[in-house]
C-alpha cells in the first residue's frame, strides 16, 4: 500500500512538472561548447569545419557568469570541439568554479587525439574538483575497437592514444568512462568494445549519434542511416543493455529510450533541456537546448537573463517537435517512465498462472478483435532460435494452407516481427504478456502449442493461460510436433500436465515424449511425428544450392545451460582440443564458429564464439584459420553455411536437425547428458555422428 502511494505520488510530481514546463526557469545545466576547434576528424560531426573565430576570455567569462542568469547553475559540462586545444583550460575552470555559487559538479569529455593536452586538462579538472569538493566527471571518447576507433574518429592512430590516455588515468587513480557514439562506420565494433570494456572493467556508456544543430552535421551520411540489419542488431543490442543489472539505472534508462525510438516509438524519458538546461558556446552566445535549440541571443548582452527567459517558451516549442525523436542521452526520469513501470506490473499480475479464474473472468468482456478464422500460435516465440523460426514456418504454413489467419503470441513480439519478416509469413503478432492473450485465446479457433519443448519455464503460464480460455469457448488446443521436458520442478511438471490435460490433438516429436505422454494419460490419443522444423528446412533447401568448399569445418555452438552445466569441467577445453584434432584428421584449412541464436535471452551464440575462439585459438593457427561469423542467423543463411561447409560441428539440438536434414557430413557434441541430442540420434539410427570427446589435453 505505501509502495503504491509512493508511485502514485511520484507519477503525480513528474506530471506536473512535465505539464509545468512551460514556466520560464533559471537553468541549472549548462552545456558550454569552450572551443569550436578540434583535431579529430569524426564522421559524425562537422565542427572541425567551423570558421575560426575569435573564442571568448576567461574575462569575459567572468562577467558573463556573474549574470542572474546563472546564479542556480549546478552542473557544468566542458564540450567543445575538443576542450584540451583550450591554452586557458586552468583559469576556465577556475573562472567557472569561482563564479558559479551553486556548482555542484564539472565533466569534460575529451578525444585524447592528443594524449598530452588530454592528460593535462584531465589532471587539472580533477585536482580542482578534489580541492573544492565539486563532483568530477570525465568522459573519453571510445569508438570501436582498433580500427573502428579511428574510422569513425578520422583520426590515424587516435585508438593507441586513447589506450595511453586510459593507462594514464588508471595510473592515477583518475574516474573515467569511455562514451561510443554509435555511426553507421563502428556499428559492427559495439559488441567488441563492451565485451573488452567488461574484461577491463571500464565504464562504457553507448549513444547513438544525433544530427545536432552546433555540429553542424546534417550531412554526415554515417549518422543514423543504418540498414535494416542493423537497425534490428541495435535493437538486440540495446534490449540486451536496458536488461543488465550490471548497468547504472541512468544509462539504462537512455537504453531504455534508445530501443524505443530504434522500434519507431517515442522517446519516453525526460532531459534536462526540457525545463533546466542551457547551453553557451565559445562565443558565448546562448540556446536553450543542446541540439536543436536556436541562439537566443549573446550572453555579453546586458539584457540576455531578460531574453533568455522571455524566448523560453517559443524555444521550447521549437524543440518540442524534435524531442520525441530526439536520441540525445540525456535520462531523466518521466511520468510515461512510471506508468510503464505500473502498467507492466499490473499486466504481469494479471497474465499469471496463479490468476487463471481472473483472466477467465476478464475473457467475458472481451470483444472479438478484427479477424475471421483464425488460430492463435503460442510457445516461447519471442526468443526464438533459428530452429525454432524453421518450426514456426512450418506451422503457419500449415494453417495458412487450411484457410486460416494466423496469430502468434510472441514473448518479445520485435523478434518475432524479424522472424516474419524473414521468413515472409503473414500474421498477426501480439505481446504473450497482455490481455490481447485473452482475448484472441477466446475468439481462435484453435490454439496451437506451435513446436517447441514443453520444459521448466516461467513462460508456460502462457499457453495455460491460452488454453484453458480456448477450452472454455470450446475451442480445439493442439499440441504441434513438441517436446516434453526436460522438467525439474514439481511446479512447472505441474504446469506441464495442466496444458496437456486441456489438449484435444497431440502430436510429440520423439518417443521419450511419446512415452511420457501415454504413462499419464493413457486414455488420450498421441501421434509421433519428425519435429516440425524438418519441413520447412527441406523446403527452404530446396530453393538454395550450394556446393561443398572441401575445406571449411562449420561449428554451431552455444554457451551450456546452467542445467546441463553439471559434470562439465573442462568440457570447453576438451571441446576446442576436439575441433583441433578434426581439423588435422579431416585435413581441413578453415574452422568458422556461427550461430543459430542472436538474442541475449537464451544467450547469443555469437558472444560464445568470440570468448570461444578467444580463449582458444588465435586467427592463425598451425594449418587453418579460425574465425567467427558476427552477422545475424537466419534459416537461409544456416542452410548456405552448412552445404558450402566440408563437414559441420554442430552443438546446438537445431544445429544438427539442420545437418542431418541437409545430408551434409556432420558430428555432433551432446551438451544435454543423453538428452534431446541422444535420442533423436537414436531415433533416426545415427548414433555414430556423437562425438566421444577427448578424455584430456594432449597439447
Ligand atoms: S531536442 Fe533532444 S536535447 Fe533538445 S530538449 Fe528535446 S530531447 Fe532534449
Amino acid at each position: 500500500m505505501v509502495s503504491t502511494l509512493k508511485q502514485v505520488y511520484r507519477i503525480v510530481k513528474l506530471w506536473l512538472r512535465e505539464r509545468l514546463k512551460f514556466f520560464p526557469a533559471y537553468p541549472k545545466t549548462l552545456n558550454f561548447d569552450i572551443t569550436y576547434h578540434c583535431n579529430s576528424r569524426c564522421s559524425m560531426c562537422n565542427i572541425w569545419r567551423h570558421e575560426r573565430t575569435i573564442e571568448f576570455s576567461t574575462d569575459e567569462l567572468r562577467a558573463v557568469l556573474s549574470k542572474r542568469l546563472f546564479k542556480k547553475v549546478e552542473h557544468v559540462g566542458l564540450t567543445g570541439g575538443e576542450p584540451s586545444l583550450r591554452k586557458d583550460f586552468p583559469e576556465i575552470v577556475d573562472t567557472l568554479i569561482e563564479s558559479l555559487p551553486r556548482l555542484k559538479s564539472l565533466s569534460i569529455i575529451t578525444n585524447c587525439v592528443s594524449p598530452v593536452c588530454s592528460e593535462r586538462i584531465i589532471q587539472c579538472l580533477f585536482e580542482r574538483c578534489q580541492s573544492t569538493r565539486i563532483q568530477f566527471g570525465l568522459v573519453l571518447s571510445m569508438d570501436g575497437v582498433g580500427p573502428y576507433h579511428d574510422i569513425n574518429r578520422g583520426v590515424k592512430g587516435n585508438y593507441a592514444s586513447l589506450l595511453s590516455v586510459i593507462d594514464f588515468v588508471k595510473k592515477k587513480a583518475i574516474p573515467f568512462s569511455l562514451g561510443y557514439t554509435i555511426t553507421r562506420n563502428n556499428l559492427p565494433s559495439i559488441y567488441d568494445a563492451l565485451e573488452l570494456a567488461r574484461q577491463k572493467k571500464w565504464n562504457i556508456y553507448f549513444a547513438i549519434a544525433e544530427f545536432i544543430d552546433r555540429l553542424n552535421n546534417q550531412d554526415c551520411e554515417a549518422i543514423q542511416s543504418f540498414s535494416e540489419d542493423e537497425r534490428y542488431e541495435l535493437l538486440l543490442f540495446f534490449h540486451k543493455l536496458m536488461h543488465d543489472s550490471h548497468i547504472s539505472t541512468l544509462y539504462r534508462r537512455s537504453y531504455w529510450k534508445d530501443f524505443e525510438l530504434l522500434s519507431g516509438r517515442e522517446r519516453p524519458i525526460g532531459c534536462p533541456y526540457h525545463k533546466e538546461g542551457i547551453v553557451l558556446s565559445p562565443t558565448l552566445e546562448v540556446g536553450h537546448c543542446a541540439v536543436k535549440g536556436k541562439i537566443v541571443g549573446n550572453a555579453k548582452d546586458s539584457s540576455i537573463t531578460r531574453v533568455f527567459l522571455k524566448t523560453w517558451f517559443s524555444n521550447k516549442r521549437h524543440v518540442k517537435q524534435f524531442c520525441e525523436n530526439c536520441f540525445h542521452y540525456h535520462y531523466q526520469r518521466s511520468s510515461k517512465e512510471e506508468l510503464t513501470a505500473v502498467e507492466n506490473k499490473a499486466v504481469r499480475r494479471l497474465i499469471s498462472s496463479e490468476n487463471i479464474n481472473g483472466c477467465l473472468l476478464l475473457s467475458r468482456f472481451l470483444t472479438r478483435p478484427n479477424l475471421q478464422r483464425f488460430i492463435l500460435i503460442v510457445g516461447w516465440y519471442g526468443t526464438e532460435t533459428v530452429g525454432d523460426k524453421a518450426i514456426l514456418g512450418t506451422v503457419v504454413n500449415d494453417y495458412a494452407r487450411q484457410g486460416y489467419s494466423i496469430v502468434i503470441a510472441s514473448i518479445y513480439p520485435f523478434i518475432t516481427q524479424r522472424t516474419q519478416q524473414e521468413l515472409h509469413l503473414d500474421a498477426v503478432i501480439i505481446k504473450s504478456e497482455s490481455m490481447d492473450l485473452i482475448r484472441y485465446a477466446k475468439y481462435a479457433e484453435k490454439v496451437v502449442m506451435g513446436g517447441g519443448p514443453l520444459m521448466d519455464l516461467y513462460d508456460l503460464k502462457y499457453p495455460l493461460i491460452s488454453f484453458r480460455i480456448s477450452h472454455k469457448y470450446h475451442h480445439e488446443n493442439v499440441i504441434y510436433g513438441c517436446g516434453i521436458g526436460p522438467v525439474k520442478s514439481r511446479y512447472y511438471a505441474d504446469e506441464i500436465y495442466r496444458i496437456l490435460a486441456l489438449s484435444d490433438r497431440v502430436t510429440l516429436r520423439d518417443s521419450d515424449s511419446v512415452r511420457l505422454f501415454k504413462a499419464k494419460f493413457p486414455e488420450k490419443a498421441v501421434e509421433q511425428v519428425e519435429d516440425p522444423a524438418i519441413g520447412f528446412i527441406k523446403e527452404r533447401a530446396g530453393l538454395i544450392s550450394r556446393v561443398s568448399d572441401g575445406k571449411t569445418l562449420a561449428c554451431f555452438f552455444r554457451k551450456v545451460p546452467k542445467e546441463f552445466s553439471d559434470g562439465k569441467e573442462k568440457w570447453e577445453d576438451r571441446l576446442a582440443e576436439y575441433v583441433k584434432s578434426l581439423v588435422r584428421q579431416e585435413k581441413l584449412t578453415k574452422v568458422v564458429l556461427y550461430s543459430m541464436h542472436n538474442f541475449w535471452v537464451g544467450n547469443d551464440d555469437r558472444e560464445y564464439a568470440r570468448y570461444f575462439k578467444a580463449k582458444y585459438f588465435s586467427d592463425s593457427e598451425d594449418g587453418f584459420t579460425v574465425e567467427v561469423d558476427n552477422s545475424l542467423s537466419t534459416v537461409d543463411n544456416t542452410i548456405e553455411r552448412m552445404k558450402s561447409a566440408r563437414m559441420v560441428l554442430c552443438m546446438r539440438f537445431h544445429s544438427m536437425l539442420f545437418a542431418h536434414t541437409l545430408g551434409v557430413d556432420y558430428r555432433v557434441v551432446d551438451y544435454t547428458n543423453g538428452g534431446k541430442i541422444n535420442a533423436f540420434l537414436k531415433d533416426h539410427d545415427c548414433i555414430s555422428r556423437l562425438v566421444e570427446l577427448p578424455a584430456s589435453i594432449s597439447c
